[in-house]
């Protein structure tokens, strides 16, 4: 396998494979870049068919990690922790223990959180361990869940990306297509709703759709249709690699915008939708509000207030994003890249 040749390495400062023979854990975590913090990130479990398909998710999830910290100006690096196991069958109290001694054994410099295959009950295990854990909730009742502040921020991000791409100041009777209306994806709608949008909803989880679109009165399509509504937005909010080529020749939208990682199937698909005057905003700038107050709740004095109000700042960075790329003719993810490895090069 791999590893300083592999594909996806872009200098990351320390690659750390970890096993636990009694819980069965076999883990990696990768440590991007620290120059502005300790790299935060979440812990992933997932099944993957093989070493190299973990190392290749763990690789360039950090490094996402470490541009969304920077872009969202906040005093951290970037990191990300796998587990390579079927969360619904192999994941136990001993294996979060087992990985929750690997992350001490960095003595801070990786700080862990829940992520895809893993929950705030699961942290609570990692954190008998480690105290390098963070998104475990500020007090009893309170969940550490992100996902409204992540909602928010793409919501801050939408108001960027229709003022840049259809001169709006407002949503009223903005067109949304939104896919996927789980943690972040039903937050947003309801704040979309609020704000006069009209909706079109998808998911693969029939119930939760439904719910959600009795409640706010909108309309639903099925999954597979809903890059060809006729809408303004599309809301990507369900899983990564969404836009391929061939999603992007079929969007009626003139904007993305939504809270999904890893939208891009390709890099090249940011050319390709800027090529058809589509406004992508680039999803690591949208979703930044989880690790905004993922990371403020590792402090003392938290305030929700403070959260939102560093959240709202997303706008400005798009703005600046948006306009540097009118101005050059490039691509927003493109633009994106160069302002993070900007403000890396300065820390
Ligand atoms: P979630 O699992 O709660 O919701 C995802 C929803 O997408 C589910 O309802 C699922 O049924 C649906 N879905 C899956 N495949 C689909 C498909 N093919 N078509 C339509 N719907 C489909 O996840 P979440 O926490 O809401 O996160 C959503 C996305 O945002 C993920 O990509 C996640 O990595 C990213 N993200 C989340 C946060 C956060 O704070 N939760 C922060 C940053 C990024």
């Amino acid at each position: 396998m791999q590893v300083f040749d592999h594909p996806e390495f872009d200098h990351h400062q320390q690659i750390v494979f970890g096993s636990d023979e009694a819980s069965g854990l076999r883990a990696i975590i990768a440590i991007h870049d620290t120059r502005r913090g300790p790299a935060l990130g979440g812990l992933r479990i997932f099944p993957y068919a093989s070493e190299a398909e973990a190392l290749t998710d763990v690789l360039r999830l950090s490094r996402g990690m470490t541009y969304k910290s920077a872009l969202a100006d906040l005093p951290l690096g970037g990191g990300k922790a796998v587990i390579i196991a079927d969360p619904r069958r192999d994941k136990s109290p001993g294996m979060l223990r087992a990985m929750g001694r690997l992350v001490d054994s960095l003595g801070g410099r990786y700080i862990t959180a829940e992520d895809s295959g893993t929950s705030e009950a699961d942290m609570r295990h990692v954190n008998e361990a480690t105290r390098h854990v963070s998104g475990l909730g500020r007090s009893p009742g309170d969940s550490g869940d992100p996902s409204p502040c992540t909602a928010h921020g793409v919501y801050c991000a939408l108001q960027s990306a229709i003022r840049h791409a259809l001169g709006r100041e407002d949503m009223e009777g903005l067109r949304v297509a939104l896919q996927g209306v789980g943690h972040v994806g039903a937050h947003l709608a309801r704040q979309l709703h609020a704000a006069g949008a009209r909706l079109v909803l998808t998911d693969i989880d029939r119930d939760a759709l439904g719910m959600l679109a009795e409640e706010l009165g909108a309309a639903t399509m099925p999954p597979e249709e809903i890059f060809d509504a006729e809408v303004d937005v599309f809301a990507p909010c369900a899983m990564g690699a969404v836009l391929t080529s061939g999603v992007a020749q079929r969007l009626k939208a003139r904007v993305v915008c939504g809270a999904a990682n890893n939208q891009l199937a390709t890099p090249d698909v940011a050319d390709q939708l800027h090529a058809r005057g589509i406004l992508y905003t680039p999803d690591y700038v949208a979703n930044a509000g989880g690790v905004i107050e993922v990371e403020y709740q590792r402090h003392d004095d938290y305030s929700r207030q403070a959260v939102m109000a560093h959240v709202e700042r997303v706008t400005d960075t798009l703005d600046e994003i948006f306009e540097r790329a009118r101005a050059s003719g490039d691509s927003p993810a493109g633009i994106a890249d160069q302002l993070a490895k900007e403000r890396l090069a300065r820390s």
